[in-house]
This record gives structure tokens, C-alpha cells and sequence, in this order.
């Protein structure tokens, strides 16, 4: 059976929506990427059910129906889902009950994209890195995990506490980054360059965590030449395999874990790209699914690390609305629907974000139509219900004639937009 219902050789149908026929699929988790993916799946007649956590988020203003609920709790998800009967569900955030949508996607109610398991094992840093280096082989930066300060001093100082030991027992050492296990966009993520640095870090780690949880990950410190974003497309053939399909490879640069610019392409080495390639393809393959997966790598030389994946459109795929003929979003809409997907790079572009700098509800934008002046460039301006100083509130896309030039253009016009309270 494939996604909306159907065999894999069969010919995939779309309903109307609001009608018997409908296709439906429901977001959880609707911020700007899920946004960005209700309104692809609204261009082609699907029913789209969005869901998050507060109310009037990105996703629920361009959706058929919008929920709030806490999709860390398993019943409220799993009520929602019967409720709504969606043949998909999308997961846009990492902080879902997964044991809800793993029995969701065994007692046959829905399809979960790309797969419960992907979900599941991409929710913390331990289950994807774990499933990469040890079980996948492949290469990353040296890591253990940690339950507390000691165990962490240990694990970076190579002291022999045996739950944090590093393989081969030797430490991980300084510079090393610690992260809780259960975090993204840098929160509770810094880097250590000294045993000074131990207590700072921990608190901050501990600060940081999504949930209350004290398991860290400590990771050798890598010196990357550059780090990219590989989108992996994993889209139905027309004869009803399964095809990996790679976008060109995206640059970026984070601040504070956080991304804050990306362009396409990223210059690589054949050598580098045929790596990457084979890394992401590893583990796309294994988790298996429909659907775009962000694939962070970093690169030294031809030397390529794996260091995450998200099994959804990744931020820094946001630049992708300059630069393919489809972008991330319009890609996840086709693959997950079982449609034919196609990577084509229409030219060089660039992201840069633009934040709240502000802390306040219903704000407002001035300096619009200055950024929108600069050439090739679009804007997208998320409609967050709440401000705060590095929330991400939009994002200024540009095209240009290579990418120092689309960089240039989204940096200058992100920096026109000024976020202001009523
Ligand atoms: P993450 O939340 O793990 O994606 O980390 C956010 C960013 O921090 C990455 O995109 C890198 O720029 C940086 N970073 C994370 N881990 C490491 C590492 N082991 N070595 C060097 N930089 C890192």
C-alpha cells in the first residue's frame, strides 16, 4: 500500500477536498515550514488539517482546519488523528509523542511520513546517531552520552566511568561541543575549550533541553570547512519503487546553533559530493518512507561527517524557493503523495532570516517595500502570532547571477525589514 492508501502499482488518485473523496493529510507541528508545505498541498486539491501547540500558527492561518493541542501528549494526539481520519500525518517538529503515531501507523489509521520509526528515531540525537555510526557505519565525529556532569568529564577527559565511555576508551578532549539529547536549533548547545568550561556548559545544557531530561551528548569539536544541508528525496518511481533523488547541495551559516543564511549550490569536490551522496542515500535507505529528509553533513576537504537528519524540510531548504523548480516543500507535497518529484537547481540563491528583535504579540513590518526593491529578491513573512528577539519571524529569499551575488541580495534585504511594536 502506498501513502493515500493505494498500492505502490496503482495509479495514485486526489479527491476534492471537503468532500467524501477528499484527500486529507494533517500537519503536526505547523510553523513556517509546515506552512510552506500546507500551501503546496492546497495547490493540488488536498484537504489539510494543521496542527501545533498555540493557536493561529503559521500553518493553521492557510489550512482547511487548524487544532491546538500538546502533541507530547499521546492521547490528545491520538484523539485528534481519530477525529480527523487523515490518510498522512506529516510531523514538522521533533517534540511529538512517537509511541502515539507508531500505533497510529500499526493499527493501520494512517500512514505516518516517512515512517513512524524515522520519527521516532530522529526525535533525539541519541536514536539517529547511534543508528549511523554504530549500526549504518557511518563516519562522524567522535561522541558519547552522558547522564551527568561527571559522566561527562569523564567521557571528554577520558577518566573510566563505563557508561559514558568513548569507543576505544580514549576521551573525546577539547574542543568538544555538548548538546542535550533532546534540543535542536542550538538550544542548550555549547562548545567546550577547556575544563574551565564544564560547569557553564552543563547548566546551560541543562537550561536548554526540550524536556526535563538530563542525557547530553558530547561531540569532538569538528573543523569543517564548510557544513551543508544535502535534500534527499525519496519519491515513488512510476513503476512503483521507491527512487532517492539529491537537490544541490545547500550551504549555511548558523549563529548560536541557529541557521541565519543559506545558498545553493554549496562548491563541492567530486569526491566530497560522491561521499555525501552515499551518506545520505545510507540513511534515507534505512529510514525508509516518502518524503524530503534534511541531511547536515560537514565537510573537510573530501572528508564528509554525518552529524543529523531530519526526516521533514529542513530551514535551511528555505532557500530553495529561489533556486529549484520545485521547492522543498513542493517537493515533500508530490513525494509524500506518491507523485513524480523534480530536483532541477534553476540557478544560484540565497536565504537570510529575519527575526523578531523585539519581544511583543502582533507586531508589525516596516521597511517592506525597501527590501523587496532589492533585485531578485521575495520575502516571506510568517505571520507568528508572538515576537521575541531571535524568534524567526521571515525570510528574505534572492536569486542572483552566482551566490555571493543572491547572498549579498537576501543579507540586504532581510536587513531592510524592521520588526516594530504596535
Ligand atoms: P546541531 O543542532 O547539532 O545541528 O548543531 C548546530 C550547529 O552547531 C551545526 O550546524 C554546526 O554549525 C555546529 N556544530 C554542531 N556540532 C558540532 C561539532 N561536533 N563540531 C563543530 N561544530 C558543530
Amino acid at each position: 500500500m502506498t501513502a493515500t492508501g493505494h498500492r505502490s502499482d496503482a495509479p495514485i488518485r486526489l479527491g476534492t477536498p471537503l468532500t467524501t473523496g477528499a484527500t486529507r493529510v494533517m500537519l503536526l507541528g505547523s510553523g513556517e515550514l509546515g506552512k510552506e508545505v500546507v500551501i503546496a498541498l492546497q495547490r493540488l486539491g488536498v484537504e489539510v488539517i494543521a496542527v501545533d501547540r498555540y493557536p493561529d500558527a503559521p500553518g493553521h492561518q492557510v489550512a482547511h482546519r487548524a487544532h491546538t493541542v500538546d502533541m507530547t501528549d499521546p492521547a490528545a494526539l491520538t484523539a485528534v488523528i481519530e477525529a480527523e481520519r487523515p490518510h498522512l500525518v506529516v510531523p514538522e517538529i521533533e517534540a511529538i509523542a512517537t509511541d502515539a503515531l507508531a500505533a497510529i501507523e500499526a493499527a493501520g489509521t494512517a500512514t505516518v511520513v516517512p515512517t513512524a520509526r524515522a520519527t521516532r528515531l530522529t526525535m533525539d540525537r541519541e536514536g539517529i546517531r547511534r543508528l549511523a555510526a554504530e549500526e549504518l557505519g557511518l563516519p562522524t565525529s567522535p561522541y558519547a552520552f552522558a547522564d551527568s556532569l561527571a559522566e561527562v568529564r569523564a567521557a571528554i577527559e577520558g577518566s573510566p566511568v563505563e557508561s559514558a565511555a568513548v569507543e576505544g576508551g580514549v576521551g573525546i578532549g577539547y574542543p568538544c561541543v555538548l548538546k542535550p539529547v533532546m534540543s535542536s536549533s542550538g538550544k542548550g548547545q555549547s562548545v567546550l575549550r577547556s575544563a574551565a568550561d564544564l560547569d557553564r556548559a552543563w547548566e546551560y545544557a541543562m537550561a536548554g533541553g526540550r524536556v526535563a531530561r538530563t542525557r547530553v551528548i558530547v561531540e569532538g569539536f569538528v573543523e569543517f570547512d564548510y557544513e551543508i544541508t544535502l535534500l534527499t528525496v525519496r519519491a515513488r518511481n512510476a513503476d512503483g519503487t521507491t527512487g532517492t533523488h539529491f537537490c544541490a547541495p545547500i550551504g549555511h551559516l548558523q549563529r548560536d546553533g541557529d541557521y541565519v543564511e543559506s545558498w545553493q549550490p554549496q562548491p563541492m569536490s567530486d569526491a566530497a559530493l560522491a561521499e555525501a551522496r552515499r551518506i545520505a542515500g545510507a540513511v534515507t535507505a534505512d529510514l525508509g518512507g516518502w518524503g524530503v529528509f534534511g541531511v547536515e553533513l560537514f565537510v573537510a576537504g573530501d572528508r564528509v561527517l554525518f552529524s543529523e537528519v531530519s526526516p521533514r524540510p529542513h530551514d535551511t531548504g528555505l532557500v530553495t524557493l529561489a533556486t529549484q523548480r520545485l521547492s522543498e516543500f513542493e517537493l515533500h507535497a508530490r513525494a509524500i503523495l506518491g507523485l513524480p518529484v523534480d530536483v532541477t537547481l534553476t540557478g544560484p540563491g540565497a536565504s537570510a532570516v529575519v527575526y523578531g528583535g523585539v519581544e511583543a504579540t502582533g507586531i508589525a513590518y516596516d521597511g517592506v517595500a525597501d527590501a523587496l526593491a532589492v533585485p531578485g529578491t521575495d520575502l516571506r513573512l510568517f505571520g507568528k502570532p508572538e515576537s521575541f528577539v531571535r524568534r524567526r519571524m521571515g525570510v528574505a529569499v534572492a536569486s542572483g547571477d552566482d551566490v555571493a551575488q543572491a547572498r549579498e541580495r537576501a543579507t540586504t534585504a532581510a536587513a531592510r525589514v524592521r520588526p516594530v511594536t504596535l
